[in-house]
This record gives structure tokens, sequence and C-alpha cells, in this order.
């Protein structure tokens, strides 16, 4: 049997489930093709997930807007009202804080744990019209100038105009559609899990540069609980992954200017570790196709941008749809060129960004360790800096207190 429709959307992750309902919502008739169906019924959260994510006002307003915002178990999200960042220098430089108020913003970020945010998706992909769920795999992609079609693994087709990879950073899609990537392994993982610590974190994200160690970074969580994120260089997280828990918590308790006391590792008391690389797509677009969140562009997670860039990348999609001629398909050549055009920019500066932080903060030679320690004090007494910095990272205008924009 062959399902006909406008956009199918191939990949369940968080992104392509949110596409689903936003091109719905849209008033497209919208396949989302997953690997497996969500649940009938949800069962409750219990153990805090170590998957979890610093979203920023854009990822909000758009998941507001799908309803899935409020759908969240808002008992089990964490608002990130301050970020202190800490260099390794021996002395007082290095330093660079961030604060909703100074923002004048609610807060800079919020931190979701994936459950909550999947569970909130599942439930609004159920009551959605518009979105057809249908199980399986994509094996086989065809194209033409009017459409495009995919067979599943289960050997069901579907017909489109418009084909959305959504489908993570081995997407199926991109190599079908021909579209080349440079990949380059960090060479790090990302160590994950959760703590309880001794005293409260007053919402504050912290994130230390430790050099040869990599990054850590600790997110609040609801309570007096963190999550980290250690991106470690390789032998490192190994050792992290195997040593006992009481090892890892000495470890952050043994952190420079760490002020929550001393650490707890939470159930489940394994952590998980995720490899990190930089995956940049050489076209967002192909005929008849459009790639959305980590099949488009991965990002070294220092900055908590990745999904982020694809919650815009769903907005910019809506809005290129949105200004497409009046004759013109949802699959349009010059709907998707305008697509990939609006996110050039923004995508390039976050993968600049990212890397260059990356490539500077690991270097171990003396001169460049003292240049990056000044700089972060530099940035941190230059306001105008500092706003356009928050302004990237935190997905918001922000206005000065002359009410400039910034
Ligand atoms: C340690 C770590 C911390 C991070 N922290 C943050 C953060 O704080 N903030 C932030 O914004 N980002 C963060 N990120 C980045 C974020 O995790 C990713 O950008 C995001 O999960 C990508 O979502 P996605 O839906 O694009 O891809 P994925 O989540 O990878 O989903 C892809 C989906 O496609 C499916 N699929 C694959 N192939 C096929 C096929 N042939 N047919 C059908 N389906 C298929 C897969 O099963 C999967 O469900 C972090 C990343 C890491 C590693």
């Amino acid at each position: 049997m062959t399902i006909s429709c406008d956009i199918c959307v191939i990949g369940s992750g968080a992104i392509g489930k949110a596409s689903a309902l936003a091109l719905a919502k849209a008033g497209f008739q919208v396949a989302l093709v997953a690997p497996s169906l969500p649940a009938q019924s949800m069962a409750p959260l219990t153990d805090w997930d170590v998957r979890v994510f610093a979203l920023n006002h854009v990822a909000r307003t758009l998941l507001s807007s799908l309803k899935v915002w409020e759908a969240m178990d808002p008992t089990r999200i964490a608002a990130v009202d301050a970020m202190a960042i800490h260099g390794d220098a021996a002395t007082r430089t290095g330093e660079l804080g961030f604060d909703a108020y100074g923002a004048r913003v609610d807060a800079l970020a919020w931190i979701v744990e994936d459950a909550n945010l999947n569970h909130a998706l599942d439930a609004a992909l159920r009551f959605a019209t518009g979105v057809k769920l249908v199980q399986g795999a994509a094996v086989q992609m065809q194209r033409d100038a009017d459409r495009a079609a995919v067979t599943l693994d289960s050997g069901q087709v579907i017909d489109c105009s418009l084909l959305i990879g959504a489908d993570g950073a081995h997407s199926w899609v991109r190599t079908q559609a021909d579209i080349g990537m440079d990949y380059r392994s960090y060479g790090q993982r990302a160590v994950v899990a959760n703590f309880a610590c001794e005293r409260p974190h007053h919402g504050v994200a912290s994130q230390w540069f430790l050099g040869a160690d990599g990054i850590v970074a600790l997110l609040p969580l609801p309570g007096e609980r963190v999550s980290l994120v250690w991106s470690a260089p390789e032998p490192l997280a190994e050792s992290l992954l195997r040593e006992p828990p009481e090892r890892l918590c000495a470890r952050l308790q043994q952190l420079p200017g760490q002020a929550l006391g001393e650490f707890t590792l939470l159930p489940p008391a394994v952590p998980q570790a995720f490899p990190l690389r930089l995956i940049r797509s050489t076209s967002l677009v192909a005929d008849r196709v459009a790639l959305l969140g980590d099949a488009a562009h991965v990002v070294h997670p220092m900055a908590g941008q990745g999904m982020n860039l694809g919650f815009a990348d769903i907005d910019a999609l809506l809005a290129a749809l949105a200004q497409r001629e009046h004759a013109a398909d949802c699959g349009d050549t010059r709907t998707l060129a305008r697509y990939a055009r609006s996110r050039k920019e923004e995508v390039l500066l976050m993968q600049v960004a990212t890397d260059g932080l990356h490539r500077l903060f690991s270097s171990e030679l003396e001169p460049i360790k003292a240049l990056r320690n000044l700089g972060m004090t530099a940035v941190d007494r230059l306001p105008f800096l500092k706003r356009r910095l928050m302004a990237h990272a935190f997905g918001r205008s922000l206005s000065s207190p002359t009410g400039e924009k910034s």
C-alpha cells in the first residue's frame, strides 16, 4: 500500500517529532516514520534521566506553540538563572558569568530530561490531526522533479512532495540524497550522570575548562541535584566510566571553586557516554529533501546548542514554507533554497565557535593558556560583547538598558 502525503519526516528523535507536529499545525499532511511507535499509555517518569538538554527560548517558544512545553512535567524542569564559567588559570583570571537578571529574561535556559520531552511529544502526536505515524525504517529513496518516495523495510511506500531527514548524525536521508559531509572526531566522549549535592545550586549552571582533562558542566536539576556532562578525552572517559562512584564524586568535589559540597550518584548509578564529533553537511537541502537537526549538523555539546539548532531549523523551514509562491508545492526548489540560506549563518557560527573554543581550551601551551584565561576575564568585563554572546547562546534578542537590541 502507498501512503500519499505532503511531507514525510524520517526520524523520530525530538526534532523529527517536533517538526511533524509543527508542519501538521501549519496545515500539511505529514507522515512520520519511526523505528518504533510511542506506547499508548506512558509509564510515569521515576529515575532522573541522564540525558538532559539545556533548551533555549527558541526551543521553548516552538514547543509551547505545539502545546508540548506545557505537557511536560514542570516539577522535573529546572530554570538556569545564571552561568559560571571557570578557566584553568591558577589565579583568579579566567572567570566568566552570565545571569538572567542582567539579560532581563526570566531564565537563560531550562534543563529538560530527554524522557520528559519525549513523553510530551508522544502525547501530542497521539492527538495530532494531520500526522500519520508509520512504523519502520526507510530503506530506499526515489526522487523526480515533482515527487519523492521512500520504501520502508516493511515494504510500505510513502509518496510525498518533501522528504525531511531528521534521522540523526548518521543520516540515511543525507547519504541517499548524495549530500556530502565533513566529519571529525573530537577524540572525546561525553560522560553523563546525575548527582544529589549537599548544598543548593541556586539555578546556576557551572562549567570548568580543564585543559587536557576536557570540559566539565554541572547543570541544575530540580531540588539539590545536578546533571554532569564531562567532555573527556577517550582514556579519561574510560576511567570515569569504570571507576567506583565515590571516585567520580570525589573528582567533582575537587573542582576549583565548586560550592555544592559533597556529591552522591543518583540511580541508575551507571554513567553513560556519547562520542563527540563535528559533522558539517555540505548542504541542508537537495531536490525534494531538507535536513533538520543532527542530520544537518552536529556540534560539540560544550555550549548545549545541538538540539536548540534543530528547533531553530524547524522555525526556519516553517518560515520558508509560509513564504513560498502561491502555485509552489512544499518541496519547491526555491523554498528549500530559502530554508538553506536562512540557516547558513547561525549554523556556521555555532560550528566555528564551538570548534574554535574546543581547540583553544584543549591546548597545553602556556601562552595560549594565559591568553584564553585573560580573554574570559576581558569578555566578563565587556557588557556589550557579553550581551551578544548571550543572545546567540540563549536564542533571544536581549534589550540593553537603553532599549537597543543586541
Ligand atoms: C552529551 C550531550 C549533551 C548534549 N546537550 C545538549 C544541550 O544541553 N542542549 C542542546 O540543545 N543539545 C544538546 N546536545 C545535542 C542533542 O543531543 C542533539 O542535537 C539532538 O538530540 C539531536 O536530535 P535529532 O532528533 O536531530 O537526532 P536523534 O536524536 O539522533 O534522532 C534521530 C532519529 O532517527 C531515527 N532513524 C535513524 N535512521 C533512520 C531510518 N533509516 N529510518 C527511520 N528512522 C531512522 C533514529 O532511530 C532516531 O530516533 C547534547 C548532545 C550530547 C551528546
